[in-house]
């Protein structure tokens, strides 16, 4: 069984490094630093690698232990998180160098790009896959782990909210609630607190904001100029792609950032009820869920928000 497999791994290597997306989430960087505790559990020292992250993470525990970069070059075994292709994983070179590399995810466009891959595209988090595999492992969840797996969990269920969410992550929600894990302050901090700037990002989204298709379609942008004059940092867009999503009678919200220094958007998607995203965006070689999905892609907001509006009208 993989599971069995991937135990096997972790106990044959002496040296470890956890990878995740880039511009990591919730998830990203809940379900990385909550397998390093893990692991350290089962008396195994891996290093996690992340070229930054938002300030909104600060209260992860071992959240300083985070390292930019390794001076090992060859880790014997390489396990990526939270991340559906190679390509989107952050400083993936460890990966392609490592002896054995591990893939635990749960988006339904992964590409299996690991010599042994656990992806459960129903999970609604990285982190619950986790939740499920330490209790196989007999690994005791304590509330450090906890905190960042919850973390993974509020933040890809929007707070328990989103379909995605099924009766086992209520009943791993209340298991973690008993042990201590303070589900009220992740919320506050990571759904509810916002920051000024992503505050003033939210007025000009707003502004913007365009109803295309009968209503049934959001668009709105943000580009370098607007970040530069709120002093946007790592994190300050999250959340703006829902302004349009929650919006009566849209079924899909497409929100874009420019790419710093580049003729580049990178695009958020969400649906309502029935438009599969993930497949919009698998179109402009991105990814993602059913109800939540992204990409990269190249030109001006009107050649951008054209190419997207006119794939995403044949599903509507
Ligand atoms: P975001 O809109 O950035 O919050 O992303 C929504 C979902 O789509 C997340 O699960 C991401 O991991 C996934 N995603 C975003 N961008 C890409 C991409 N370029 N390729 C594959 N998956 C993506
Ligand atoms: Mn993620
Ligand atoms: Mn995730």
């Amino acid at each position: 069984m993989t599971l069995d497999e991937i135990l096997e791994e972790i106990k044959k290597a002496e040296t470890i490094v956890l990878l995740t997306h880039e511009t990591p989430d919730g998830d990203a960087i809940g379900s990385s630093l909550a397998m390093k505790l893990a692991l350290e559990k089962l008396g195994k020292k891996a290093e996690l690698i992340m070229s930054s992250y938002a300030k909104t993470f600060d209260y992860l525990p071992e959240v300083n232990d985070i390292k930019k970069e390794s001076q090992i070059e060859e880790y014997d075994l390489a396990i990526s998180l939270d991340c559906a292709t190679l390509k989107r994983l952050d400083n993936n070179e460890y990966f392609e160098k490592a002896k054995k590399t591990i893939v635990i995810d749960h988006h339904g466009s992964n590409n299996m790009y690991g010599d042994i891959n656990y992806v459960n595209p129903v999970a609604p988090a990285c982190s619950e896959i986790l939740l499920a595999m330490f209790s196989y492992y007999g690994i005791e969840v304590d509330v450090k782990i906890g905190t960042c797996l919850m973390t993974g969990i509020i933040t890809d269920t929007g707070g328990l909210q989103y379909p995605s969410t099924t009766a086992d992550t209520f009943e791993y929600a209340a298991e973690l609630l008993r042990k201590g894990v303070d589900i009220a302050d992740i919320c506050k901090r990571t759904l509810q607190t916002k920051t000024k700037a992503n505050f003033e990002l939210t007025k000009r989204v707003m502004d913007r904001m365009e109803l295309l298709e009968d209503g049934k379609v959001a668009f709105s942008y943000i580009d370098q100029k607007d970040m530069n004059e709120v002093n946007a940092e790592e994190g300050d867009h999250e959340g703006l792609v829902n302004i349009g999503r929650n919006i009566d009678g849209v079924e899909v919200s497409i929100f874009i950032r420019q790419k710093e220094n580049e003729n580049a958007y990178k695009v958020s998607m969400r649906s309502g009820s029935y438009v599969n995203v993930s497949d919009v965006c698998l179109m402009f070689g991105g990814g993602g869920h059913p109800r939540a999905a992204g990409a990269l892609i190249q030109g001006s907001v009107e050649q951008v928000k054209d190419k997207l509006v006119n794939e995403v009208k044949k599903y509507l």
